[in-house]
């Protein structure tokens, strides 16, 4: 693995439509609609260039403007079967959930929702800030209910009652790291909101999590040369003893191989997901040497 340079390690290559899951789905239809959050980068876009691939509609939102437009050029440049929206959203906000409900109800008949939106914060317990702490639960834990909430409805009122929520967890869903505690409560609560949508389900409603370990997106990406000048060790010690020491695989996965899980997660494969965790974390929580 240290031959390989840091360069290409850390290269997020362009989704390709070799790089999609492709479901033969009666629903992923155009007339249906996928919320996606978070979709202005990273796992988020990836989801909903996947999706759209897929043939469905997406609604793309982000606080994000510029991260929008890129996704949506790169739908273009995918051709997509589907087609990309999107809706300039802040997720702290309860007005702008009503908002990105109802300009995807405008498309069409709303039937999914990818909770992905999220950030991090870095601090010991004893110095968290609390806007921060409140910050992080509005966005990666208030705001997937509020829009569960919203969305719920629109898939209940659908002749079949099809429909999923899948919310974008975390290994800090299952077990926590130090000086992230914003972030692993979040986490710990995401899960516990797809089993609480799952209680409620049934009858074509599902909910389901993704919990994966570390995933090639900016906001990761951007701090492992910083962290290996801070720790006088090579970039690829970072990756692979800092981020992945605990995980058997040692590559980070691509956003890509997330999105294909919120396509597999929301098609009828999966019909008997409902609360479960789709955790692709490379052994991280399961095994140790
Ligand atoms: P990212 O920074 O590339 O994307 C996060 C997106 O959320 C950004 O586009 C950002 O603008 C958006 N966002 C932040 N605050 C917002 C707000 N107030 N309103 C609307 N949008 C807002 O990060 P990512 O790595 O793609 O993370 C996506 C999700 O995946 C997060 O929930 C993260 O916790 C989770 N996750 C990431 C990894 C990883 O290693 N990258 C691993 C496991 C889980």
């Amino acid at each position: 693995m240290t031959d390989s340079t840091t360069h290409e390690r850390l290269q997020v290559a362009e989704i390709t439509a070799d790089d999609i899951l492709f479901v033969d789905d009666d629903h992923f239809a155009t007339k249906n609609v996928c919320i996606v959050t978070g979709a202005g980068s990273g796992i988020g876009q990836a989801t909903a260039l996947a999706a759209a691939a897929n043939g469905l509609t997406v609604l793309a939102t982000d606080i994000d403007a510029d991260g929008l437009q890129a996704t949506q050029a790169k739908a273009d440049d995918l051709d997509v079967a589907g087609g990309v929206e999107t809706t300039v959203a802040d997720l702290t906000t309860d007005a702008d959930h009503d908002r990105i409900v109802d300009d995807a109800a405008a498309l069409g008949t709303v039937r999914y929702l990818a909770n992905v939106a999220g950030i991090q914060h870095i601090d010991a317990v004893e110095d968290f800030p609390m806007e921060k702490y409140d910050q992080m639960h509005e966005i990666m834990l208030r705001a997937p209910l509020s829009l569960a909430k919203r969305t719920i409805p629109h898939i209940r009122g659908t002749e079949d009652g099809v429909g999923a929520v899948g919310n974008m967890a975390s290994v800090h869903g299952h077990y926590v790291t130090a000086d992230k505690v914003g972030y692993n409560v979040s986490k710990f609560g995401l899960r516990g909101l797809t089993q609480s949508i799952a209680a409620e389900g049934g009858n074509g409603l599902r909910a389901f999590s993704i919990s994966t370990g570390y995933v090639k997106t900016p906001l990761v990406t951007d701090q492992i040369p910083d962290t290996a000048e801070q720790r006088g060790i090579s970039v690829d010690e970072v990756i692979e003893d800092v981020m992945l020491g605990q995980s058997r695989v040692k590559e980070m996965m691509d956003p890509v191989d997330v999105a294909n899980l919120f396509v597999f997660g929301f098609s009828s494969h999966a019909d008997h997901l409902n609360g479960g965790d789709l955790c692709f974390d490379g052994g991280m929580t399961l095994t140790y040497e």
